[in-house]
């Protein structure tokens, strides 16, 4: 294997100790915690998981949790008149609403209500403008881990042609934007796009968010370029990425393995989002 393993694992530990340190100074200057509410609606078991995880890791940095499970068959009204009292809530620094919801409910909706300050997950519609637009704003948390793990890995990004394959509104599109906002020049590859190895031959830095199994092999990358896999996908043999790890390793300069590289970013920036949203309501006043 040629390619520099990057280690998500062990940039994610780094991120929380930095948050837990900032929490720590937050709370002394401040005299009160940052606080995250989380909103679970239904008994999804993978979605209890990912809300028990985020709950335990905000508690061993500092930060309140309050947590807010809700029946499968909830009005969309009741979660909307919560959220209207998480905003207004001064304990509350981030609100962040498990997706996905049960179908009579709409998640877009939903978390649309959530006040921007308050938006730790980045993905409200005025988070996307404030993306756009260049603006201070939070961030959605993986792609902001993926800029981690670059810097991290000391890619330098400026004037470089970044490929990210994927244009969901959770991932692609904010990468698109955060990879823009660092100079490179962006492509947005998705299912559509003609001859996606040749698109994906011209990247220094490719990023894969499609989820599919292994789907990018090793004849579409440049020898020497960056590899970020954000795919997730289980099957009878394990845990695999987008990437075809094994033989993209030999070609890559450096590469993210799945598990143990982007994965652990995303609980690890939603700490550091809730954080920013203490801070940056600190900072303004109270929430009206
Ligand atoms: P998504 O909403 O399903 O979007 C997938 C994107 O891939 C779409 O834009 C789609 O194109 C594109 N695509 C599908 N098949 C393709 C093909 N054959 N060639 C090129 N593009 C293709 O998924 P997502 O939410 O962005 O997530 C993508 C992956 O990342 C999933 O495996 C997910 O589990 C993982 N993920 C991981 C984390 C983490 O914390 N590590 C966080 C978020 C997501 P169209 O738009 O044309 O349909």
């Amino acid at each position: 294997m040629s390619a520099e393993i990057i280690d998500g694992k062990a940039i994610g530990a780094k991120v929380r100790e930095e948050v837990g340190r900032d929490v720590a100074a937050f709370t002394e200057r401040t005299g009160h915690k940052p606080g995250l509410a989380t909103i679970l609606v239904g008994d999804d078991p993978a979605s209890e998981v990912y809300v028990a995880s985020k709950r335990r890791t905000a508690g061993e940095l500092g930060i309140e949790s309050f947590h807010h499970a809700l029946p499968a068959d909830v009005a969309s009204e009741e979660v909307e008149a919560l959220i209207e009292r998480l905003n207004t809530d001064d304990s509350v620094s981030g609100i962040l609403c498990q997706l996905p919801v049960p179908d009579h409910l709409d998640g877009v909706h939903l978390t649309g209500l959530i006040d921007a300050r308050k938006d730790v997950d980045g993905l409200t519609p005025l988070s996307a403008g404030y993306l756009a637009l260049g603006r201070e704003g939070l961030r959605p948390c993986t792609p902001a881990g993926c800029m981690v793990l670059l810097a991290e890995a000391g890619v330098d990004l400026s004037g470089k042609h970044a490929v990210v394959i994927g244009r969901s509104n959770l991932f692609g599109k904010p990468m698109a934007q955060l990879l823009l906002a660092a100079n490179a020049t962006v492509t947005i590859a998705h299912s559509r796009t003609a001859d996606l190895p040749a698109v994906c031959r011209e990247a220094d830095v490719l990023v894969a968010a499609v989820g599919r199994d292994r789907m990018v092999k090793a004849d579409w990358v440049r020898p020497g370029a960056t590899v970020i896999d954000v795919g997730i996908n289980r099957s009878d043999d394990g845990l695999h990425g987008d990437v075809d790890f094994d033989a993209v390793a030999e070609v890559a300069g450096a590469i993210t393995p799945v598990p143990g590289g982007v994965g652990p970013m995303t609980i690890a920036m939603l700490m550091r989002n809730t954080l920013q949203a203490a801070e940056m309501i600190a900072r303004e006043g109270a929430v009206a």
